[in-house]
């Protein structure tokens, strides 16, 4: 049986990229390598929409987490996070652990902070040093209006701009400069069509200043000051994740052949087609503002989690993400974020269709996979 993986993180892998790192292992500081490093640098800044240095860490995305706030600020320095899922909450969790002044903006699972509620957060902390948000917080498959919210923070405070964009660079319009961001991360295993093992982070100007003037504080491995420094030689601080570099260098080839405006067009089309297959199929959607990386859903009235999550799998092959937390059993997700295609859409909502009907959800079979393809057809 093929297997299908639709999770939010690792994502499937293209051939060509599985098949570039095949190849012989070559040592870091070989001219070739820097030459790939070099390339990877530069098509990262395209990928971000940034002219700023996109520094390549051999990490998870929690890890460029951690080295933006540990690069960044020191104990007693105020910074507003907004918990609206699991990955705001880690942003929490991380400025309490290296700040220990974290001012923690709840937002109900499902929602997104809207530019008012951020700017009167501001106007009540007006000695907070940085924002932390999250682009698509992969939990709630929500999405944030980034590009307001960056606004309306320069326009209220100095506060540095940290945004975690790790299921939203690839699959959700960004613009690094424009927008005004400070701080942007991605990880390999996302929107980026690579095994996990790297963080990619943007710095602007603004923060660049900062990390460079500070001093004496307790970081080593993470280091952005370290990174920014081997990045302007495109090297790297530590021995990188060799193979998995040359592999990013083709999915970036990739993902600039085809456009990014396509990419996040793609994602979009595909992200609507999946509402309208499960809606179609009398399920209900999770998010009041739908991600285009992840499409969470209610599972239906009776429906069993483990049995459904088992038949889907062993029945079709298909992986989809649980519901986490206080949705764990309630929802599950549904990813789109990567290397997929309308055919992979069609598969999944068809898959849906056999498991749902076996377990005994009323529905006409076929219903979804038409909403499907009179999304793609209808545009
Ligand atoms: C996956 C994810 C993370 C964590 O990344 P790891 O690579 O698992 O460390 C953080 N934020 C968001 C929004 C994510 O989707």
């Amino acid at each position: 049986m093929k297997k299908r993986l639709f999770t939010p993180g690792p994502t499937p892998v293209p051939e060509n990229v599985m098949l570039s790192m095949a190849a012989p292992i070559i040592h870091h500081r070989n001219p070739e390598f820097v030459e790939i490093l070099a390339q990877v640098h530069e098509d990262l800044q395209y990928l971000f929409r940034t002219t700023q240095p996109v520094v390549v860490m051999t990490c998870s995305g929690t890890g460029g987490m951690e080295s933006a706030i540990s690069s960044l600020f020191g104990p007693g320095d105020k910074v507003v996070t907004v918990n609206a899922g699991k990955f705001g909450e880690r942003w929490g969790t991380l400025v309490r652990t290296f700040t220990g002044n974290c001012v923690e903006t709840m937002v109900p699972w499902g929602e997104a902070i809207s530019p008012e509620r951020i700017v009167e957060v501001l106007r009540e902390h007006p000695d907070a040093r940085g924002v932390c948000l999250t682009h698509s917080e992969t939990s709630t498959g929500t999405s944030a209006d980034i590009q307001s919210l960056c606004a309306a923070i320069r326009e209220a405070s100095d506060a540095l701009i940290l945004v975690d964009g790790i299921t939203a660079i690839g699959a959700h319009e960004f613009r690094f400069d424009e927008w005004g961001a400070d701080i942007c991360i991605t990880g390999s295993q996302k929107g980026l069509m690579m095994p996990p093992g790297l963080a990619l982070i943007a710095v602007s100007e603004r923060a660049k200043d900062i990390i460079e003037g500070r001093k004496g504080h307790p970081q080593f491995y993470l280091s952005l000051k370290k990174a920014l420094k081997s990045h302007a030689a495109n090297d790297t601080p530590f021995t990188p994740a060799v193979t998995l570099i040359i592999g990013l260098a083709e999915a970036l080839r990739m993902l600039r052949e085809e456009g990014i405006e396509n990419v996040w067009a793609r994602h979009a089309r595909l992200a609507a087609a999946c509402r309208k297959g499960c809606e179609a199929l009398g399920m209900k959607l999770f998010s009041s503002s739908p991600s285009f990386a992840v499409t969470p859903v209610w599972l239906p009235e009776g429906v069993d989690w483990k049995q459904f999550n088992k038949t889907l799998k062993a029945d079709n092959g298909i992986t989809v993400a649980a519901g986490q937390d206080d949705f764990a059993g309630r929802i599950f997700r549904i990813s789109h974020l990567g290397y997929y295609d309308e055919l992979d859409m069609l598969a999944v909502i068809g898959g849906l269709e056999f498991t749902l009907k076996s377990m005994g959800v009323p529905f006409e079979i076929g219903a979804g996979v038409t909403a499907v393809q009179k999304a793609f057809l209808e545009g």
